[in-house]
This record gives structure tokens, sequence and C-alpha cells, in this order.
């Protein structure tokens, strides 16, 4: 089918108390990996792509793959910028067919956060493009982002911020950190619930590689609608193309390689898509 929009699937989530997993995707294997896995657990599904990702092809190359796995996929599937860095990838990501787009204005402060959300969601409504902000800092290192130790999202903070944008979903910085952790993240999910009774959008966590299964789904019930996976599918990825090298030093065919990476990267998104509940909600 064609690409859908984040707008019906999160507020289907959130109406029945699942989450929709949000993949990141980096080439051709790992997009047929995620629909893959999608189709197997009959599950609706995002796919997104951060600016460092864009910067190394172009959002009209990931559009097109993912676009193309979508149209012969029996399941909903979301094309998402991950992380806009600014008004113009944003608009570059739209233009490319992106069906959900997100800013973040996280680095900049309240109001400049406010303003560029709001123009960014003033130009995706125009074409019916629903948009995800972020609030609050979340922690680590996702590529070229860096959030630093991060500062949690303050509820009434996020209440006058969703009221003001007009924004459709929010990522709230409650304890979790991109890239590797060190140790088990420490959740502040008191924090996730005070949100929740003051903003009525869906709720969308990143930073998920790494953080216990059981963790996330506390999260879920007290109202994440979306789960952000990037790290592990990475490490996923290479750690399959790794081991097989490592057994076939002689082999010299991508295909031979990169089928292993897809294998455990599909391995890993349906064992998310479980911890998610997104099975069956096709
Ligand atoms: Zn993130």
């Amino acid at each position: 089918m064609a690409l859908v929009t984040t707008k019906e699937l999160l507020l289907d989530a959130q109406k029945n108390g699942y989450a929709v997993g949000a993949f990141n995707v980096e080439n051709m294997e790992m997009v047929q990996a995620v629909v893959a896995a999608a189709e197997e657990l009959k599950s609706p599904v995002i796919m997104q792509t951060t600016p460092s990702t864009l910067k190394y092809a172009g959002p009209d190359m990931y559009y097109a793959n993912v676009a193309a796995a979508a149209k012969k996929a029996s399941v909903p599937v979301v094309m998402h910028l991950d992380h806009g860095s600014s008004f113009e990838l944003a608009m570059q990501a739209f233009r490319a067919g992106y069906t959900s787009i997100m800013i973040d204005g996280s680095h900049s402060v309240f109001e400049e956060n406010i303003a560029i959300t709001k123009s960014v969601v003033d130009a995706c409504h125009a074409g019916q493009v629903p948009v995800e902000a972020e609030l609050g800092k979340v922690g680590g290192k996702e590529d070229d982002l860096d959030g630093g130790n991060g500062g949690y999202t303050v509820p009434s903070e996020a209440a006058e911020f969703v009221e003001r944008t007009g924004v459709d979903s929010l990522a709230v910085a409650i304890g979790t950190a991109h890239g590797v952790y060190k140790g088990i993240p420490k959740l502040d999910v008191d924090r996730l619930s005070q949100i929740r009774e003051v903003v009525s959008i869906p709720l969308v966590l990143h930073g998920t590689s790494g953080v216990p299964d059981d963790a996330v789904r506390e999260c879920i019930r007290r109202g994440i609608c979306k789960v952000n996976y990037a790290t592990d599918l990475r490490i996923a990825f290479s750690n399959g193309v790794k081991e097989y090298l490592a057994e076939n030093p002689d082999v010299f065919d991508p295909k031979k390689y990169c089928a292993v990476g897809r294998e455990k990267v599909k391995e890993y998104v349906m064992s998310k898509m479980l911890v998610c509940g997104s099975n069956g909600r096709a």
C-alpha cells in the first residue's frame, strides 16, 4: 500500500494502549528487514532517517527505497524524518514525500523551540503531514546529535508547548539517552505520567536501544505511543556482516554478507514489535 502518515497510526496506538516502533534504517537491506518483520507480525511500522543518514545519501534516495518497499507491503508503513535539525531539512524531507516530520528544537531555549516547531507545523500541516517535536533534552549521542547530559521535560512547559505549536506528537526527556548505555538507565516514569495528564497528543520515547523491555512496557502503559530504536539496528546489521566475513573471508559478493545482516535486523525488529505490542494491529 502507499505510505501512510503517523497521524492515524499513533492515535490508534494511544486509544488501544500499545506503541508503534520507529526503526532507523541506513540501507536497502535494513528497509527490507523492517518491512519483513512488520509483515510477519502484521504490525504497522515507522521507518526513519536522521540528518547524518540524509547527509550520506539524501532524502530522495531513502524515500524512494522506503516507498517502493511500502508499495508492496501488506501493512501500513510511515516514512519519518528523525531529529530534523533545521526548517530547511524538514522541508527537504517534506518535498521528497516523507509522511511524517520531526523538528528537533530541543537544543534551543523554550521560545525558540516553539517558534521553529510552529513554523514547521504550519508548513507541513498545509500538506496534511504530521509533525513530532521534542521538549527537554534526550541525553547521549546519536551520530551527529549530542544531547549532552539531558534536561528532563517539565510537564507544565509541555502543555504550553503543545498548545502553542499545534504539534501532533511530542518526544519527552525522562532519562533515556541516544547511543550505547554505560549502565541500566533509570527512567522517571512518574514524570511521564504527569506529562500524560496535561498533554493529550501521543508521546514519543527516544534513545530506547538498551532500555530494558519491561521499562519500555511501563512507559507504554503510561502513555508512550511511538518508540524509537536506532543504535541496536546498526549493531545487529554490523554484527551479522562481521560474523559472516570472519567465517568466510574470501567472499566478495555484498549480497552474501548483507543478507546475514538483514536477517539479524529482522529478528531484532520483530522482538521489539512484540515489546511495543503492535503485532496484529495492522
Ligand atoms: Zn532521538
